[in-house]
This record gives C-alpha cells, structure tokens and sequence, in this order.
C-alpha cells in the first residue's frame, strides 16, 4: 500500500517543496493551507505539480491551531487513505518587533499557530500511527528556537518549545516504532523572509559561513531523509540547516 504523508501549511515556501520531495520519494500527499482562498490562490498549484509526478495529492483546508478543525482533517485523511504513515508540522508565521513594543497578541498568535498546532497534529496522528505502529514526524523548527534572536520574543519561545516538543514526543511513541525529529532553518528563501529588511538580510548574511541564504529544496532534502527508511534510527534529533550559521 502506498504511504501517506500529511504536510501542514504546503501551499507555497518550504512546505511545498517538502510536499513535492516526498511526492518524489512516493508518498501520496495531503497538501493543507489555514482556508479554501489560500488553496484556490497557490495550494491548487502545487497540488498539480505534485500529481504530475505520478502519486495521490489532496487539498484540506484546516487552521492547525484549531484542535476541532485537525481532528475534522485528520478523520478525513484517514477516511480518503486509510493511513498516515509522516506528518510534517511545517505551517509558521512570524509576527517581528522589539519586546518591549510587542504587543500581547502577536505573542499569542504566534505561540497559537506555531506551537499549539505541533500539539494538535502530533496527539491526532500520534494515535493513528500508534495504532499502525510506524511512522515519522518531523517538526520545523529555526534556528531562533536554538539561539534566541531579537525581535522576535515570540517566535523563537515557539520554536524552542517545539524542539522541547519533539523530545517528548520521541520519549513517548519511540516503543511503537514511530520517529520524531526536527529540522532548525537558517534564513531559507520564501515568502516569509521575503518580509525582512535589507539592513536584516546583510546582518544575517554577514553570519553565515556559506555566504548564502538557503532553498526551500535544501531543507525539504533533509526532512525526506528523516521520512526515509534510512533515518530509522534518528530520533529526538534536531538538525540545523543553516549553511553554518552558528557552530
Ligand atoms: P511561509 O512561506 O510563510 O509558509 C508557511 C505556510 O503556513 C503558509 O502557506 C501559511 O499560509 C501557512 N499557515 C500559516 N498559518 C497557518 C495555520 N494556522 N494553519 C495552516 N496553515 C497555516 O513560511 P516558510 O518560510 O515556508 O516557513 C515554513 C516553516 O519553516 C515555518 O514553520 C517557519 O517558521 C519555518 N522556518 C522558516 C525559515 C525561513 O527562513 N523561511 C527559517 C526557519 C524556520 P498563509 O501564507 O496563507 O498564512
């Protein structure tokens, strides 16, 4: 039977490009955008893109922060499936500014949608890939989770907990055969460094050892790896992917 693999915000960035690699490798695709308008604007497209490679390819429509509405997609993968063999926890936003002119929302927005969502999709999948008793996740984390960075309180609170998160989670589905792992991005392009200023863009670059930003295509190829049968004894881990950002 073919695998299954659920890849949460996969309409366009980095989540699409996982999509599309594990098409590659075999997996049928469940591609997952927070409304139907963002499916119909670039979901649909990738979603093409992926059945041209010859696999099963999908679209649900479900903010992953909200509990009820990852149950409801969950059901539904398993109804049009029958199993869910990798979940990749991929969809993010960032909401930058200072601490001290931060507000409360954009702290709350961000912990929701980034680390509540990890929450959801591992407790509903974890249940199904416990009864199986195989499976992958893996968790996008960034290098702000590891290192901390300024102007964004928010966003690597989230990250970090997710790296904490994918620990736990490894602890706890490890005897039934089921991996959990992380990737830490550096800046990848996407949309959602597309935000960032120039003065953010040199100060960033100036850190990195390969004097480049990263491709979408760079960390779909590990995340793949951790979905693979070669990774079947990595778990708890968090690879960083950051062109040697840090070391
Ligand atoms: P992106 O281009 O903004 O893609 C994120 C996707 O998640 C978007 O399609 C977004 O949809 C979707 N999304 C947002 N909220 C959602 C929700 N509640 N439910 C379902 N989908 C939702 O970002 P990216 O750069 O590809 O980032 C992908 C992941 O990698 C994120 O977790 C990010 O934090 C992480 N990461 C990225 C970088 C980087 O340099 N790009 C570095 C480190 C880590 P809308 O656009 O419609 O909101």
């Amino acid at each position: 039977m073919a695998k299954t693999a659920i890849i949460t915000g996969s309409g366009r960035g980095i989540g699409a490009a996982i999509a599309k690699r594990l098409a590659k490798d075999g997996y049928d695709i469940v591609i997952n955008e927070v409304s139907q308008e963002a499916l119909d604007s670039y979901g649909a497209k990738t979603a093409e893109e992926i059945r041209a490679l010859g696999v099963r390819c999908e679209c649900i429509a479900a903010d992953v922060s909200n509990y009820e509405q990852c149950d409801a997609m969950v059901k539904k993968v398993k109804e049009l499936f029958g199993t869910i063999d990798a979940l990749v926890n991929n969809a993010g936003i960032t909401r930058d500014g200072l601490l001290l002119r931060m507000p409360e929302e954009n702290y709350d927005d961000v912990i929701r949608i980034n680390q509540k969502s990890v929450f959801n999709m591992t407790k509903l999948v974890g249940a199904v890939m416990l009864r199986q008793k195989s499976g992958r996740i893996v968790n996008l984390a960034s290098v702000a989770g590891l290192y901390g960075n300024p102007g964004q309180m928010n966003y690597s609170a989230s990250k970090g907990a997710v790296i904490a998160m994918t620990k736990t989670a490894a602890k706890e589905l490890g005897s039934r055969g089921i991996t959990v792992n992380a990737v830490a991005p550096g800046f990848i392009k996407t949309p959602m460094t597309d935000k960032l200023t120039d003065e953010q863009r040199s100060a960033m670059l100036a850190q990195i050892a390969m004097k480049r930003y990263g491709e979408p295509e760079e960390v779909a190829s590990v995340v793949a790896f951790l979905c693979s049968d070669d990774a079947s004894y990595v778990t708890g881990q968090t690879i960083e992917i950051s062109g040697g950002l840090s070391m």
